[in-house]
């Protein structure tokens, strides 16, 4: 497959023109039609010789991947079915500005997109996983769910988390990619402050995101403060368990500061006192703010959330340790954490395998 048009970091695409002997800056000019005009070919570069025009269209692919599902309403939280132009489909979500989501501020307009076609890491709770893992997105396809949503909802995004299906760090190289692309003033200008990465806790990635130039946020998705209920829910636990992950967690805030924990709390499995507690360790020792996620049911699956009054207990024990934890309040909002399952049911559907929507 040609390396698709929304992928195109601007030094890459200098030294490509140089090799032509273009002028240096129409890679400024191209970048410019890319990620702030939003073409989709290079025949609308208008201001681009014809001759120029056909070398770029030889050596790139132009974007094909399309919304073929909404759901949702532009006040709350709408999930968007995309279709690849391999057939496969993938999901991203938008949210509207909210005052407790992922610790960000509250007037921006969050995108949770994919990293991933399906997931091979097959968290117990999680609709992505469920049919296994298909292939890595490119950067171009990453960066593709931002400018489609933003053409189709009229809404600007603000603010990008890789919270949607796929485990980020296992397609490191693309992510990192599409994070240049999406923070770059001649690509989508989003602040590193407001682009956050999602890891179920690969250890050696973390290592490795320490040395990392490239500037985002980073948030683990814990979902368990003991090896015996985090290995129950999130089988990547028995490869890199908490005492690995949490060395690589010290290296990496000794490099770049600081990360944020995910906890989804899900009944009678880790929403107890002592899980609470031993939560807050965790997180004194890496000075780590919390968001807490009470999880929202997915088709098939037999976990539930805790009643109010478990979640808001929870909340209080984690903060007697002097943690700071959110709990997240709106409802329109747990759809993020069921990401995976719109593709689910429309990729069983389309197999005539039969599913209750
Ligand atoms: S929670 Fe994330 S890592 Fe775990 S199966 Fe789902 S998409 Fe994969």
């Amino acid at each position: 497959m040609k390396p698709s048009l929304t992928g195109i970091v601007l030094e890459e695409l200098a030294a490509f023109l140089e090799k032509r002997g273009a002028p240096s800056y129409r890679a400024k000019q191209i970048t410019d039609w890319i990620y702030k005009k939003r073409v989709a070919s290079f025949d609308a570069m208008t201001d681009l010789p014809n001759e120029l025009r056909a070398e770029l269209t030889a050596e790139f692919d132009t974007p094909n991947s399309e919304v073929v599902r909404v759901l949702g309403s532009k006040d709350t939280t709408q999930k968007f079915l995309f279709r690849l132009r391999d057939q496969n489909l993938i999901e991203s979500v938008l949210i509207p500005a909210s005052p407790a989501l992922y610790g960000q501020p509250s007037d921006r307009r969050t995108i949770c997109v994919s990293s991933q076609v399906g997931c091979a890491y097959g968290c117990k709770f999680c609709a992505s996983g469920l049919e296994g893992w298909t292939r890595n997105l490119d950067a171009g396809e990453i960066v593709q769910q931002l400018i489609e949503i933003e053409q189709k909802s009229g809404e600007k995004i603000d603010n990008v988390v890789f919270m949607g299906m796929g485990e980020p760090l296992a397609n490191l190289r693309n992510v990192l990619r599409a994070i240049r692309i999406i923070n770059a003033p001649w690509g989508l200008g989003i602040g590193a402050r407001h682009i956050t990465v999602s890891t179920s806790g690969l250890a050696p990635q973390i290592r490795e995101l320490a040395k990392e130039s490239t500037q985002f946020r980073l948030a683990l998705s814990l979902h368990g403060a003991t090896d015996k209920v985090r290995s129950h829910i999130m089988p990547v636990n028995r490869k890199y368990p908490l005492k690995v992950l949490l060395e690589a967690c010290d290296y990496y805030v000794a490099k770049k500061g600081r990360l944020t924990f995910e906890y989804i709390l899900i009944a009678g499995v880790n929403d107890t006192d002592e899980q609470a507690r031993e939560l807050a360790k965790i997180a004194r020792r890496l000075s780590a703010k919390i968001n807490l996620i009470p999880y929202n049911t997915v088709e098939g699956l037999e976990w539930s959330r805790p009643p109010r009054a478990r979640q808001e207990k929870f909340q209080s024990i984690v903060r007697a340790h002097g943690v700071i934890a959110t709990l997240r309040r709106e409802k329109g909002h747990d759809i993020a954490a069921a990401c995976g399952q719109l593709r689910l049911q429309t990729n069983r559907a389309e197999r005539g395998v039969r599913v209750s929507v």
